[in-house]
């Protein structure tokens, strides 16, 4: 029922906010001055980590904000509604290729969110591409969880740019990145905000929710990923940081609406994540995956790509793709790539070696030849990168007979 009607790019979008079910457990504060950092083992609960810190030494902790800001307009307070006021601005949403880490941009208007930096060693390159792209001050800081190919290039940016709100999970890691990220908050004189899940913020026009993490404590640090879903006109984004799948199955407990119209997908493409009901309550048309590539991890794994071609997702990568970029004006989506990698490269911007075919559109007529992979949902043009080695050539008039949807990157006849 979601999938994309045919020359119009749209979708039908439930608007709805989350519903919250689920109780709302403590949020504990962080301690402050925790260059000691509580360890959060990877296998072993750590009770340490709900401890109220009674320090007032920098950097301070803000409490959960649930209250919406003030910034949103009275016309769209939540009603419900099928057909939402489209923004005024844009929405450019950046998947930068980092390499085997998480790094995105999202830009609204003259407003801009950055979720996750990088490893340590892209910390230069991501500084230099926020700024290539006319950053001077984030809104919001988001570290989805404290491993280093997320929160490694953290510091260098909260030390590089103005910074409004930085969002944290309640969780700590005994590595000198995070006292890094911890030092660099405090030099700002910044404070930390744990978000509660409902926690709702406003990005420009776009607003955006906080689905997880809702225990107190994990087994696991890559279960306490802060997941946002984005809404923006009549598209919603969710980015799944590493989530896993006891954080997928409590998101599906709790009511939320899930469903977005492009996923980053949890833990780079990990069987860890991407449970299929999960994917079917998401039922994402795009499905974005950051990895590296030749990564010692076998991420993606088959079985994620599997469960995200069940739900006829399609799948782009930071590994094959470069920086994946995605602009929309609220009514419509389109894809673009950028071949540059700023994965540890010390900050210059290197050119793939490999430049994709430049695909273009065709004349509409029903009897062009179009190309269908053998389990894909879309339709292409010959030489789009979405069509794998399987290629079968079929007409126009077949694909839409078959009920496939044009590729949003290649754009073929409709
Ligand atoms: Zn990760
Ligand atoms: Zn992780």
């Amino acid at each position: 029922m979601r999938k994309t009607t045919p020359g119009s790019g749209m979708r039908s979008v439930d608007f709805g906010r989350p519903r919250l079910l689920l109780p709302l457990l403590i949020v504990a504060l962080l301690a402050s001055g925790l260059t000691g950092c509580l360890p959060v083992g990877t296998g072993t609960p750590s009770p340490t980590i709900s401890a109220i810190a009674t320090s007032t030494a920098a950097p301070t902790v803000e409490g959960p904000t649930l209250e919406p800001t003030a910034t949103m307009p009275p016309t769209q307070q939540p009603t419900p509604s099928p057909e939402p006021v489209l923004p005024v601005d844009s929405l450019t949403v950046q998947f930068l290729d980092v390499g085997q880490a998480d790094s995105i941009l999202i830009q609204v208007g003259s407003h801009a969110m950055l979720i996750d930096a990088g490893n340590n060693n892209d910390s230069v390159g991501v500084v230099g591409y926020l700024k290539s792209q006319g950053v001077k001050t984030l809104d919001y800081v988001v570290g989805t969880h404290p491993h280093e190919d997320h929160i490694g290039g953290l510091d260098a940016v909260i030390s590089a740019f103005g910074i409004g709100r930085i969002l944290l999970p309640n969780a700590t890691n005994n590595t000198a990145t995070y006292e890094d990220v911890l030092d660099a908050i405090a030099a700002k004189g910044a404070k930390i905000t744990v978000p509660k899940v409902g926690a709702a913020y406003d990005l420009g026009s776009a607003h955006f929710v906080v689905l997880s993490p809702a225990s107190a404590s994990y087994p696991d640090l890559n279960e306490y990923s802060i997941v946002i879903r984005m809404t923006y006109g009549r598209f919603a984004f969710l980015f799944c940081g590493d989530a896993q799948a006891l954080d997928e199955q409590e998101m599906l407990a709790s009511g939320a609406t899930l469903t977005a119209d492009v996923l980053k997908v949890g833990h780079h493409g990990s069987d860890t994540s991407s449970t299929p009901a999960f994917l079917q309550a998401v039922s994402p048309e795009y499905a974005v995956i950051s990895v590296g590539a030749g990564n010692t991890y076998g991420h993606p794994t088959a079985g994620t790509l599997a469960n995200l071609a069940a739900v006829g997702a399609e799948v782009h990568r930071t590994d094959l793709d470069g920086t994946i970029v995605v602009k929309s004006d609220g009514s419509s989506l389109q894809f673009s790539f950028k071949d540059t990698s700023i994965d540890g490269s010390g900050g210059t911007t290197v050119a793939n070696p490999t430049t994709k075919p430049a695909v273009t559109s065709a004349p509409v007529d029903a009897t062009t030849t179009v190309y269908r992979t053998a389990t894909g949902m879309k339709y292409h043009l010959d030489g789009c990168q979405y069509l794998s080695k399987s290629r079968i050539a079929l007409s126009l008039s077949d694909a839409k007979t078959m009920g496939l949807a044009p590729c949003s990157v290649c754009k073929p006849p409709q």
